[in-house]
């Protein structure tokens, strides 16, 4: 018999702040809990799991974020940047490698003014119609994503990393808001993009209330997809001694996510593969269906290092492919060609 919590969440889509304080604290709850997930993403999505072609094009970074390695004020940092030309040829390799999306990912760089982005954004859609294009380039004026949207891109992620103001100043510089960020989110919505929203597990000061606003927050903005990892820490940052987000908890909120927004697209990230050898299998087991290999060059990869440790950074693409689809496989799911649209009913 599956527990009365998990029946409720999986039905109403919904529990109580208390109640949800309950099944976020306790381990109890873990096994219905990833069996009820499954049970739901197979009802949406069967056993198909989507790729999405991650393109690291900069490591440069204006901000200044606590966390993350690519901090303006990490000196140590070796930075990269990708001509158009080189984006390209990651797309044209992802292409032939089945990729049907492009995730343009990078810090946020003033050398890519908007004119660039949207040339890029336009060469990109010109060259491959009948993929999707995603940015992921964080926090721009309203102007800005209608442009970048007009020149082609289809989807933006910005994780909201967490919706709760005064947890947000904690891990950001005062030059950031989580007011900001949010509008952010708001804005792609009303644009058109499929919006992609999510947090880190584990991130220093979370309490299970910060968690709870956080899926609150989602409630509201019922994002397209929804991208959430362990706060990993990296050598260079000021969180350079905080403990790591744990993985057991990333697990429990996969599932927690799954059954409140059964539609959702839901990564099994690269940050779970790197704190959990299988990180990414137990994700996907646990409710998650899309994974997002690396096709940035090789020699880009251990640069667009945002924490330590991070898998997949010595590959070729064909090769991450290929070691991708084995693991998938394994784990009971099936890696499809398409540009994995999300399915709200
Ligand atoms: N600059 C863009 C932005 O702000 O959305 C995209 C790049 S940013 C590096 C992508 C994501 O990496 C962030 O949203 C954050 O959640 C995650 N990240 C950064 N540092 C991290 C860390 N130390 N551990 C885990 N995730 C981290």
């Amino acid at each position: 018999m599956m527990n009365s919590l998990v029946e409720k969440l999986r039905k109403n889509r919904d529990l109580s702040d208390e109640e949800f304080r309950e099944i976020i604290d306790s381990g109890r709850y873990d096994d219905d809990l990833r069996t009820a997930a499954d049970e739901v993403r197979r009802e949406n999505y069967g056993d198909v799991v989507f790729l999405r072609g991650l393109i690291e094009f900069t490591n440069y970074c204006k901000n200044d974020c606590l966390y993350c390695g690519l901090r303006a004020s990490n000196r140590t940092a070796d930075r990269y940047r990708l001509s158009r030309e080189e984006i390209l040829d990651c797309c044209e390799e992802g292409y032939a490698l089945g990729y049907r999306t492009f995730v343009l990912q990078g810090g946020e760089d003033p050398y890519y003014n908007d004119d660039r982005i949207c040339e890029i954004v336009a060469a990109i859609r010109k060259r491959f119609p009948d993929c999707a294009i995603t940015l992921s380039i964080g926090e721009k004026a309203r102007e800005s994503y209608q442009r970048y949207f007009d020149a082609g891109a289809n989807r933006y992620l910005l994780r909201h990393e967490t919706a709760d103001d005064a947890h947000y100043a904690r891990l950001h510089p005062d030059t950031m808001s989580a007011q900001n960020r949010k509008r952010c989110l708001w804005d792609l919505k009303a644009i058109g993009y499929q919006v992609g929203a999510g947090f880190m597990v584990g991130s220093p000061y979370q309490t299970t209330d910060t968690l709870i606003a956080d899926l609150r927050f989602l409630q509201q903005l019922q994002p397209d997809m929804i991208g959430i990892g362990p706060f990993l820490r990296h050598h260079a940052t000021p969180f350079r001694d905080q403990p790591n987000g744990s993985a057991e908890l990333t697990l429990r909120l996969l599932s927690i996510l799954r059954l409140m927004f059964p539609y959702v697209l839901l990564p099994a990230t690269t940050a779970l593969g790197t704190i959990l050898p299988d990180g990414r299998e137990r994700g996907l087991q646990a409710g998650a269906n899309v994974v997002m290999p690396n096709l940035s060059p090789v020699a880009a990869r251990k640069k667009y290092e945002i924490y330590e440790n991070k898998i997949c950074t010595g590959e070729e693409s064909a090769q991450c492919r290929g070691c991708l689809e084995m693991r998938v496989k394994a784990a009971g799911y099936r890696i499809v060609t398409d540009r994995g649209d999300v399915r709200r009913a």
